[in-house]
Parts: structure tokens; sequence; C-alpha cells
């Protein structure tokens, strides 16, 4: 009997044994289970963001191209209707010997055609920022037949289109900057770190495209636009170290603004802006709604041409800095 009673009780205890196991065991993976379950849902929310995130971007990009095909399929058959005047040639005026005394220059330093551009009294710099667009074929013809060189500073867009004419630009002999990747100021100047992410694509664009470091570089805006909430001094520090210079301007043709400027307009601003400067930055904008600013480019041209002692010339690093925020 006494044997029995010990097996019994024994056994009573393996039992409780076992269901302390059971008890513990489905405690713990009543516990655990939430958070795997958890966890799992987490890793498909965060791919599940990405994903949304990505198709925004493309989205966005859709939307931008199907409204800037738009614009500049409308404004290319308005111009073709009204302007035929602008792809042919026209005499150059005097002054001329200006553009091919920069021409020489660059063969022979020694040459005294050389000298005269160096000690030109009013050295010129047209700029223009927002292209490439429909317009940029145009804006290059024009340049050509006049003997000039500009400046373009330009935006990251990825079509095609856009990429021949930055290499155009650069064939040509014209100087390329950059106006940002996005040209979005909300997204530029949200902060230091924002700033160096768009300045890295439209660096990398460039140099994919054309094989060459860019160096120069316009704010949207300028340097001192009213949009930034940080002070600008701040972006323009993170382009001192990476060896990049930027130049605003002095002078405007006043197309930045959304309602459509006349010729004469353009013209006069341009050349009121001129008349007080020594170097002068002449802010222009390469876009599908500028189509006056086109046509009045030759005027401008013809115009600085007739002025004594004045060179156009396309920037570069040695050219005198002008900068809103560091005069
Ligand atoms: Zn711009």
């Amino acid at each position: 009997m006494s044997g029995e009673s010990v097996r019994t009780a024994a056994e009573r205890r393996s039992r409780v044994q076992r269901l302390k196991i059971y008890i513990v065991t489905g405690i713990a993976g009543l516990l655990i289970l939430p958070v795997i379950l958890c966890t799992a849902m987490l890793v498909q929310l965060g791919k599940m963001n990405e994903k949304l995130e990505r198709l925004t971007q493309q989205l966005s990009r859709l939307t931008d191209t199907l409204t800037n095909g738009q614009q500049e399929s409308a404004q290319l058959f308005e111009y073709g209707q009204s302007s035929s005047g602008l792809n042919e040639g026209k005499q150059p005026v005097a002054g001329q010997e200006i553009v091919e005394i920069q021409d020489n220059s660059t063969k022979d330093d020694t040459a005294g055609e050389a000298v005269g551009i160096t000690e030109a009294a009013r050295k010129i710099y047209l700029t223009f920022d927002d292209g490439p667009s429909c317009y940029t074929e145009d804006i290059l013809n024009i340049l050509d037949r006049y003997g000039v060189k500009a400046t373009f500073f330009v935006l990251g867009k990825e079509n095609e289109s856009s990429k021949e004419m930055i290499r155009e630009i650069q064939e040509r002999g014209h100087t390329l900057g950059m106006h940002s990747y996005s040209h979005v100021y909300s997204e530029i100047y949200e902060s230091e770190e924002s700033f160096e992410a768009d300045l890295k694509k439209i660096r990398e664009y460039l140099y994919d495209i054309t094989g060459e470091e860019c160096s120069l570089y316009r704010f949207p805006g300028g340097s001192s636009n009213s949009v930034s909430k940080l002070d600008m001094e701040l972006f323009a520090e993170c382009l001192d170290r990476e060896g990049i210079c930027f130049f605003d301007w002095n002078a405007t043709s006043g197309d930045a603004t959304s309602d459509v400027l006349s010729v004469d307009r353009i013209v006069t601003n341009v050349m009121s802006g001129i008349d007080n400067h020594s170097t002068v930055v002449v802010l222009m904008h390469d876009a599908a709604d500028k189509r006056t600013t086109v046509e009045a480019l030759p005027i401008i041209i013809e115009r600085i041409m007739e002025l004594e002692d004045t060179v156009i010339l396309p920037i570069t690093e040695e050219t005198e800095r002008i900068q809103h925020i560091r005069k």
C-alpha cells in the first residue's frame, strides 16, 4: 500500500510539473506572439510607405512632364504661327568687332585685341535661369548669330531633349551653371541636409551628361530671396565647402514675373540695369512661358554692341562675383 501511494504521489507531482510547463509556455507564447505580429506589421507598413513615396514622386514627375509638354506644345504652335523672324539672320551691327576680339583672345593671349577685352571698361554677362526649355535652341541660335557666349543656370530635367540641350550649351562654348535640381524652394531651403541633397543631385545629373564637374551655382530666387526661413549664408557656406561659387545678378529683364512682359519692357529693363555698373550680370529666363525674352534677346545684344568699351562674356570662376548677401 505504501509503495502504491508513493508512486501515486510521484505521478501527481510529475503531472503538476507538466501542467506548470504548459501554463508557462502558454503565457510566454501569448506574450511573444503579439510582439512578433506587431514587428511583422511594422516592417510591412514601412515597405508600403516606401512604395507610396516612390509612387507619389513618379506621379508628381509625370504631372510635371505633362504640364510642361502641354505648355511647350501650345507655345510652339503659337510661336510657329506668329514668329518666323526669330530664326532669320539679322545683320550684325556696329560693335560686332568686340565679339570677334573675344574669339581671338582664346587663340592668342598676347594679341593686341585680347588686351582690348581685359581692359574693356564694362563686362556684361547674359544669364538664363530655369532651362532647358522649348526655347533653348532659339536662344543658342541667336547667341551664335552674334558670336556671343552666355551662361545657363539649369535645372535637373530628366527628359532626353533637355539633356540634349545641356550638351548643346556645353558644345557651343557657353557656361553651364546649376540652379538646383528641383527648383522647389520649400524643399531646397528646408534644411542644410535637404539643400546638400538637392545640390548633389544636380551636380551628378550634369556630370553624367557633360562629363565635367560644374562649379557655378545660382540660388533659386537668388541669395537674397525672402522665401527661405533659414539664413541663406548657411547654404552659401555649403557651396564654399564644395568649392562652388554662386552668382546673383545686378541687372534684370524682369521676366521672372508670371505676367508676360512686352519685348520693349524687357529691353528697357535690361538696358537701364546695364547703365549703372562696370560688371553687369543680367538675369533672364529660359522657360516655356518666356517667349518675349527670346524675342527681346537680339535687340538686347545689338544695343549692348553699340555701347563703347563693352564686352559680352560667359561667367567663369574668375568673374567678379555679384552676390546679394556678400557685398
Ligand atoms: Zn529659377
